[in-house]
């Protein structure tokens, strides 16, 4: 699928920042006058001189989280020991960042007679919030089914906002599971253990020739299209977006 944005370097103040899950945080920075992309695609976040870094350097790729009818730019990450990462959780409200983007051809098909599959592990949920989001705010006529991974509800990133829009969009279905019920500290009605085709097949039931769209650390990218591999998915209807660097 080809995407007509030209990628652009931009300078963009922070505004704040929000904890969407356990050790897991939203950064909302300004968007830029002129800056369009479309709903799954990912920016480069540099830091701009910042007081340490490491081997992987200033930068890294994100998804933007938020939709493109918003007004500011949305990144989501796990919050771990890295120079970047500590920097970042650092950063000052108004402070600046350089964004470069968009990137990626992780975005919703044109033909709504088709379903769309999106299938998140943890933090791989960031793109699928921006389609979601833009489904729902431009009536999309396509069947959304979106299932997220995650160890425990806690982990899970924007789990109430995403289920909460299925009273928004009638066309739009969430599920997932979670691989460690025992360290659970809030009810889950949903699945439990790794993605299998058996949890897929009960939430699938009413989805028409999908097109399956996977997000998340490789390992689990990998992990799930063995899955649809074994379900007879052709690799023609998979498309993914690998977090390298997890
Ligand atoms: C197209 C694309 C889109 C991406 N989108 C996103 C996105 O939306 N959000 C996102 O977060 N990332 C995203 N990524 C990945 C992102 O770019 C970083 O590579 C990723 O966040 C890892 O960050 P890090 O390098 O700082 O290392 P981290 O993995 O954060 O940290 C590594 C270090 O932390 C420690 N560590 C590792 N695991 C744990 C753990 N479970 N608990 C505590 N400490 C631990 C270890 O000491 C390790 O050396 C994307 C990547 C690509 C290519």
């Amino acid at each position: 699928m080809s995407t007509t944005e030209t990628p652009t370097t931009y300078e963009v103040k922070l505004k704040g920042r929000l904890e969407v899950a356990a050790g897991t945080l939203a950064f909302q920075f300004e968007k830029p006058a002129g800056f369009t992309f479309k709903a799954g695609q990912y920016v480069e976040l540099s830091l701009i001189d910042p007081p340490e870094t490491d081997a992987e350097g200033n930068a890294r790729a994100f998804s933007i989280a938020s939709a493109p009818h918003e007004d500011f730019l949305t990144v989501a990450t796990r919050m771990r020991d890295t120079a970047f990462k500590r920097v970042l959780s650092k950063m000052k409200q108004g402070a600046a960042a350089r964004i470069e983007g968009p990137f990626g051809n992780l975005v919703l098909h044109n033909n709504p007679a088709r379903s769309a599959v999106l299938l998140a592990g943890g933090i791989g949920i960031t793109p699928f919030r921006s389609m979601a989001l833009r489904a729902a705010n431009e009536r999309l006529p396509h069947r959304i089914f979106l299932f997220c991974s995650n160890r425990t509800p806690e982990d899970a990133p924007f789990l109430e906002e995403l289920r909460r829009l299925e009273a928004l969009n009638p066309n739009y279905r969430f599920s997932g599971t979670i691989t460690q019920p025992e360290k659970a500290r809030s009810p889950w009605q949903g699945e439990t253990g790794f993605l299998t085709a058996g949890m897929l097949s009960r939430f699938l039931k009413e989805a028409v020739t999908p097109v399956y769209y996977l997000a998340g650390p490789p390992g689990m990218v990998a992990a799930v299209r063995t899955v649809l591999a074994n379900l007879g998915v052709d690799d023609d209807d998979i498309r993914t977006e690998e977090f390298a660097g997890y």
